[in-house]
């Protein structure tokens, strides 16, 4: 029975459209049940009925027309209970209904299973038999399980536009949720990027003149080369010299050594150029995708993306020119950094990717030039949105189409309130983070990608709390050489002396994977992640941590921060191998370097039990909330499936978070927090109440963060903690700080206040 139902799950998700996909299902589902009857309804939702999608028994002429209410019928009655219903004899239920059109009464044994997607009846899965007789239980747990694997299968065709229950061709309001790539909200007309020339459609063709072909090759190239330049020349003010080298590591794949070579060489076997080049592009990116590592898969688009671009020049000879409406929403299945350049700045609104995640490249840039994305659409039907309004909420990572007016006005008061906000917050950024009681807080940076460092200044900025190494290993072809890590700490160091800068050691591993070194896990953020990978690569670890040290001479302002500590053990080792690279600088080279304060983040569960232990071994603490939340809630914080448990809010790391604070002042240790948290204007207020010393965040957060600090007292602070630590749930927490907020006229701060519907 499991190979049946992997069989039939396999050719479902396969099928080009829904209405093969069920057809699929009732004529495989019968035979595998050996039935008479097996139809699918699905829930039209405009109408609020089962609509008959396809059967394999009943009247055909009934598919599309036939339909109960929920009240309707045993199907109806099957989606209102979303429960099986298995009868002996089915017209003998009193929620039995006969519709005539699908001459139904011949059948008397009635099996019927809701299908489910995320707690929502889509429909119901029935098999139906001639002979009186109850299915057993194994039939019923097959139907049971078929039902529940093709949920799943029907949502997506849901949601991406290929099931259509009302007239075909009319266009209704949808939303589309991805994930949240770079903030900010936008509406604005979509502008769909087709691959410029599809590689799985050359033709296998013999060349006539090696060398002419060759030569045909070297050109085009050339000229996808020159494209790329200009599109990095054109880019080379808005983003920082290392987000340019993504520009030089796209040309270095076309280096006639590398990708490039391998095509040459099919040429000189006798292909035509085209062919040659599809074939190479299409081996690496074959291979690329099945790699585990999600980092390295997103390379196959990169590489995928080059082979067009070269093939585009081979087919037509050149780069099609378009023009981009004002609030252009670029929208494809795997927009590439390399088309940033090519919109106009004053009219790149937003970006739409149906592939990709927050660690692609193309969210690494759009979140440095502050463009609104949303990546991982994989439900948006892309290719069918050329030319309509789009909204796109980059808070939420959400998607909508044909927005009505009630909506979309919605919208545009949030975009206004927004700009109407930011201007408040900045005219008031600069002045001193101190509560209405006279209390300092000093506010610091989170950063790791280009920061601005002037505008962090301007806003108050005390030092960073957080810089976040593994950013610039992440972007690299290799582990940074410890020269050029040197450079480019002692960028951030000379940013901000003599304010003190907290540089994080490599935190890699878990959601945050280098390309050149993949880690393969099951439970990766179990696994060999941060200060776990750092002390068993010491020679790693020892070349960043004297990279740090050599960039602080003469800055005195560094701290170092160990991640993911779960024991004393892995301190002092770490401390150790800090204190010997700090010897070899000092008295092997002579060089005048300062002992570094060095602290451990709080952020796996254990961690909060040994701060009087840790307290002996280093000089300050660190929370990181976001892992301690992800850890002490068991939910995975980049899963959207759990997206929905993860909350800072829970009163369990609201208690945790208390704790840490209690005992690092029992141990007259000193105590910040760099996670999300310390960037909500309503959990900052927490902390404060907690008694952190200083809290770290985005440089985005921290106008916010100041005006809700430099507006309450202390008192306040504790009054509002005091109520919150006495909830039994997230919701009543939420509902305290929302009051609290609202009555000290500091709502306006969680943000715009239009929501959008859902
Ligand atoms: C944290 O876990 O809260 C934190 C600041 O580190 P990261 O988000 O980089 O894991
Ligand atoms: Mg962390």
């Amino acid at each position: 029975m499991l190979d049946v139902l992997r069989k039939i799950v396999q050719e479902v998700s396969s099928a080009r459209d829904l209405n093969t996909a069920l057809s699929i299902i009732v004529r495989r589902v019968r035979k595998a049940m050996n039935t008479d009857v097996c139809s699918v309804y699905l829930l039209d939702s405009k109408q609020g009925r089962y609509v008959l999608m396809n059967t394999l028994g009943l009247n055909t002429a009934a598919i599309g027309h036939a339909s109960l209410a929920p009240s309707e019928g045993l199907v109806g009655y099957v989606g209102q209970r979303e429960e099986p219903l298995n009868l002996d004899d089915a017209p003998s239920h009193s929620r039995y209904r006969y519709l005539p059109e699908t001459g139904e009464e011949r059948y008397h044994s009635f099996l019927g299973v809701p299908i489910i997607h995320q707690r929502h009846a889509l429909g119901v899965l029935v098999v139906q038999q001639k002979v009186k007789r109850k299915f057993d239980e194994g039939e019923e747990a097959f139907l049971v399980t078929i039902a529940a694997q093709l949920a799943a299968v029907l949502a997506h065709a849901q949601a991406s536009g290929s099931l259509r229950i009302s007239p075909a061709g009319q266009r209704e309001m949808a939303f589309f949720t991805g994930l949240p790539a770079a903030p900010g909200v936008t509406i604005g007309q979509a502008v769909v990027i087709m691959p410029p020339a599809d590689l799985d459609s050359v033709p296998v063709r013999d060349c006539a003149s090696i060398p002419e072909e060759k030569e045909f090759f070297r050109a085009a190239l050339k000229a996808v080369r020159d494209d790329i330049r200009s599109v990095g020349q054109k880019l080379a003010n808005r983003v920082s010299a290392q987000e340019q080298a993504l520009f030089d590591a796209y040309l270095q794949m076309l280096d006639e050594e590398s990708l490039g070579a391998e095509v040459f060489r099919k040429i000189e076997d006798g292909h035509w150029a085209q062919g040659a080049l599809a074939y190479v592009v299409k081996r690496h990116v074959k291979y690329l995708e099945k790699v585990e590592d999600s980092y390295l898969r997103e390379r196959a688009a990169d590489i995928r993306d080059m082979g067009r671009r070269v093939l585009s020049y081979l087919q037509a000879g050149g780069e099609i020119i378009r023009e981009y409406p004002d609030n252009t929403l670029l929208v494809g299945e795997e927009l590439s950094p390399a088309l940033l350049g090519e919109v106009p700045k004053e009219k790149l609104a937003g970006l739409i990717s149906v592939k990709g995640s927050s660690n692609s490249h193309l969210a690494i840039l759009a979140r440095a030039m502050g463009i609104p994305t949303v990546m991982g659409l994989t439900d948006l039907p892309y290719a069918q949105l050329d030319g309509q309004q789009l909204i796109l909420d980059g808070y939420r990572g959400q998607v909508v189409t044909n927005p009505d007016d009630k909506l979309r006005r919605q919208y545009e008061l949030f975009i206004e309130e927004e700009k109407a906000l930011t201007e408040a917050l900045e005219a008031e950024a600069g002045l001193p983070c101190i509560t209405q009681d006279g209390h300092q807080l000093p506010l610091m940076l989170n950063t790791g990608l280009a920061a601005d460092h002037a505008r962090a200044l301007a806003y108050g900025a005390e030092g960073v709390g957080l810089y976040r190494t593994e950013v610039q290993f992440m972007m690299a072809e290799r582990f940074p050489s410890e020269q050029e890590q040197v450079a480019l700490y002692h960028q951030q160091l000379s940013a901000f002396a003599p304010r003190e800068v907290t540089m994080r050691t490599l935190d890699i591993g878990g959601d945050k994977p280098l390309p050149y070194f993949p880690i393969i896990e099951d439970n990766p953020c179990l696994g060999w992640r941060g200060i776990r990978f750092s002390l068993d690569h010491p020679e790693v670890f020892l070349s960043q941590v004297r990279a740090m040290l050599r960039a602080s001479i003469g800055l005195n302002n560094l701290r170092i921060l160990l991640p993911m500590i779960s024991s004393v053990r892995e301190v002092e080792e770490a401390r150790a191998l800090i204190r010997r690279a700090w010897v070899e600088i000092k008295q092997g080279e002579g060089l005048a370097v300062k002992k570094p304060k060095v602290g451990a983040m709080i952020e796996v569960p254990a961690a909060l039990f040994q701060i009087p232990a840790l307290a002996e071994r280093v000089d300050y603490l660190s929370v990181g909330s976001n892992d301690l939340t992800q850890y002490l809630l068991a939910v995975d914080r980049d899963n959207p499936k759990v997206a929905g448990l993860y909350s800072g809010y829970h009163p369990a790391v609201l208690q945790a978070l208390t704790k840490i604070a209690r005992d690092s002042h029992a141990a007259r240790l000193p105590v910040s927090i760099c996670g999300e948290l310390a960037g909500d204007p309503a959990g900052a207020i927490l902390l404060l109440g907690m008694g952190y010393q200083s809290l770290s965040m985005n440089l985005a957060s921290l106008p916010r963060v100041k005006a809700a600090i430099r507006r309450v007292k202390v008192s306040e602070a504790r009054e509002l903690l005091e109520k919150v630590l006495g909830c039994a749930s997230t919701d009543q927490v939420v509902g305290h700080l929302g009051v609290f907020m609202n009555d000290l006229g500091l709502g306006w701060l969680a943000g715009p206040k239009t929501q959008s519907p859902n």
